[in-house]
Formats: structure tokens, sequence, C-alpha cells
């Protein structure tokens, strides 16, 4: 820790850790790896950050909000995220989806969306990505026509976390495709609105209990007042969220790596070989010394533990998809198989844990 003031958390934001961690470590870590295996919405989860007032702590006060600064918003996603990545998006995602109605929505618009997010009464996403717009997110092709009092929306959105589970969708569409980004307007739909459906989760390698799906826009009529500040500006705010929130996908990187590591502590101590602990070996000890000390700590460690948990990474993820391009290399498998790259210890970690958040990062 560095002796500079300047970056030490304050004393409630490390009193903030330690209640998020006691929480996470009690409620949510239980079910992390049923979640993931299963493929499954952390139910408990958001159940346990809802009655503590965790699920959305960016939300201001007078939304009934517990109007967390950003260091305190990231100190929950990468606790929640250290006992499972899945869950971590619970907070993230409401951050991300409801931060445009905040930068940029009228007073009517945060009073009405604002509220019920802060009581969990309803979770956010945000719906910027297509399937022919990524990082070129301003050549979206969803569009949104006026009429009368009402637009009408009409596209395809993915890649959309938490979808189907989501409340309320801040959704990014061309109200006039002559200005490109500047054309590009944003919206509040909710989940219950007509026209509104959703694709199949998507099959991904990790932080597999956070859906990811695509959302349908079939003519969804929304009151005129839903536009989330005005017309043409749905581009801009939308960056200027991603700029507020980028910083939430590190802290949950950051989690999940600091979970395995920690996980990674207790198993070689535990775990005996020779008629002791692991952890008593030099080339064990060096690692978890390196990698605990590393300023990336926990990602430094993954080089050390590498070889034939990669190994036994692979054959699983090839079990899986049949891709030949997960198939385990001959050599590797050689010579894990000849005990040269310590086969046990790939085992002992595959399976645990820290295996699955070893796969979420
Ligand atoms: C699990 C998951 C959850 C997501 N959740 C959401 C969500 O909630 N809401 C949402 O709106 N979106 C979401 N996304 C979408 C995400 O924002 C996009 O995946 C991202 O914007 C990249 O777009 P793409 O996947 O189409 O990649 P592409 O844009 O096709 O890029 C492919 C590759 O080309 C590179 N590339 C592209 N353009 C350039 C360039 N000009 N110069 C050099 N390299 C370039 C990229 O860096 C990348 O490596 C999610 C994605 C994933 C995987």
């Amino acid at each position: 820790m560095p002796e500079f003031d300047l970056y030490r958390p304050s004393e409630e934001h490390d009193m903030l850790r330690d209640a998020v961690r006691s929480l996470a470590e009690a409620k949510i870590a239980p079910h992390a790896a049923a979640v993931d295996e299963e493929a499954r919405f952390p139910r408990e989860a958001l159940t346990a950050l809802t009655a503590n007032d965790l699920h959305a702590v960016h939300v201001p006060e007078e939304y009934g909000g517990a109007c967390a600064d950003a260091l305190a918003t990231v100190i929950v996603i990468e606790e929640v995220a250290r006992a499972c990545a899945s869950s971590s998006l619970i907070p993230a995602v409401n951050k991300l989806g409801s931060l445009p109605v905040i930068l940029s929505g009228s007073e009517e618009l945060k009073k009405k969306y604002m509220t019920p997010l802060a009581k969990g009464d309803g979770m956010f996403s945000y719906c910027l990505s297509e399937p022919d717009a990524g990082s070129d997110a301003a050549g979206m092709k969803t569009k949104a026509v006026r009429d009368g009092d009402f637009w009408v929306l009409n596209g395809v959105k993915r890649w959309i976390t938490n979808a189907g589970v989501s409340e309320y969708y801040t959704v990014m569409a061309v109200t006039d495709p002559s200005k490109r980004s500047k054309g590009i307007s944003a919206f509040v739909v909710e989940k219950s609105d007509e026209g509104v459906s959703f694709g199949a989760p998507e099959k991904k390698l990790g932080i597999k209990g956070s859906p990811t799906r695509e959302v349908y826009l079939d003519n969804v009529r929304i009151p005129a007042d839903r536009m989330i500040g005005a017309e043409g500006t749905g581009f801009a705010t939308a960056m200027q969220t991603l700029d507020h929130t980028r910083i939430t996908i590190a802290a949950q990187a950051l989690g999940i790596a600091q979970g395995a590591l920690d996980y990674a502590k207790g198993y070689v101590k535990e775990r005996k070989q020779f008629g002791k602990p692991i952890a008593d070996f030099q080339g064990i000890d060096e690692g978890m010394v390196r990698g605990c000390a590393h300023p990336m700590g926990p990602l430094r460690l993954a080089d050390h533990i590498g070889l034939d948990t990669t190994l036994a990474v692979a054959e699983s993820l090839y079990a899986e998809f049949r891709e030949p391009l997960y198939a385990p290399p001959p050599l590797l498998c050689r010579m894990v198989q000849a005990g040269r790259l310590g086969r046990k210890t790939g085992r002992g970690f595959y399976g645990h844990p820290g295996t699955v958040a070893y796969g979420g990062a």
C-alpha cells in the first residue's frame, strides 16, 4: 500500500468492503458454483443484495438510493465478483442501464424509474449493441419513428446483459438517419411494453449465470416522454455512461482474480503431497508470494498455476464444444500424463471454485 493518503480508501469505504465481503461470503458464494454449472440467474444474490440495499448503490438519495460514490460502487462490485462473477453484474449493470436516465433524463423520468430501481422492484439493462453495431455503435439500425405523442421502436439489440430479467431497458435508437451519431436518441423501454421479446440466452465460456440475450423491438409504441434528454443526444449520453462504467468492469475483473487467489491460498495449505502441504514447496510458495505481492496480484499467479490447469480447462472446453481450437496439444498432454507438470495440481483446481473464477476471469 503506498504511503500516500490520496489513494487510501476512507474508513467508510473500508467498512463497506468488510460488510459486502461478509454478506457475499455468507449468502452469495455458497450458490456460485451451482449458478455457473446450471447457467441460471443468481436469484439468491439478487435477494441478498436487495435486502441490504446493495443492488444499485449509485442511485441518488432523493429517489431512495444510497447515493454511493464511484469508489463505493466499485467496492461493492469487486467484493461481489470475488464471491460470484455472475452476481456482480447485478449492481454493475443496474448502474450501466440507469445512468443514462440519471445523467440526462427529465426529473419525471428519474422519479419514475430510479425509485423502483432503488427499492429493488426492477433492474435496468443497457441496449446499445446490435448484430452489426459493436465497436461501431453509431452504425446501429434500430429505429424510433415519431407518431403523435408516441415513438415507435423497431430493431434488434444484441449481447444485452440481464435481458429478460430486467424490468427496464435504456435503448439507443436512430431518430434521424442523416445525422449518424447525432441522429441517435435514448429511450426507456419496459419489459412489459407490447412488442418487446427476448432471444435465447447466449452460451458463454464464463459468467454463465448472467443472462446475455438479444432484445427484439417489434413496433414498440412508447409515450414521447420516455425519451431520455433531447432528441439526438442519445449517443452522447451512451458514451458518457460508458466513461462512468468502464471502471465497474475493471472492478469485476479484479474481484474475480482476487477470489481465485484467495481460494488458492487456502487450497495450497490444505492439499498435501510428499507428506506436506504443497504450499511448502518452493515453486508454489514463490508463486503465491509473487502472486500476492505483484501489483497485478492474482493475474500474475495464473502464470504459475497455468500449464496443467490450462490443460484441464482445454479438455473441458473441447468436451463441450468439440472445437479444434480447444483440442489439448499432444505434447502438453504427454508431459502432464508423465507427471512432469503436476497433473494432480491441475485436477485439484479443476472443479473447484477457483477454476470457476479462473474461467470467469
Ligand atoms: C458477455 C457480454 C455482455 C455484453 N453486454 C452488453 C450490454 O449489456 N449492452 C450492450 O449494449 N452491449 C453489450 N455487449 C456488447 C459489447 O459491448 C460488444 O461486444 C463490444 O462493443 C464489441 O463489439 P463486437 O463484439 O461486435 O466486436 P467487433 O466490433 O466486431 O470487434 C471485433 C474485434 O475487432 C476490433 N476492432 C473493431 N474496430 C476496430 C478498429 N477500428 N480498430 C482496430 N480494431 C478494431 C475489436 O477491438 C475486436 O477485437 C456485451 C458483450 C458481451 C460479450
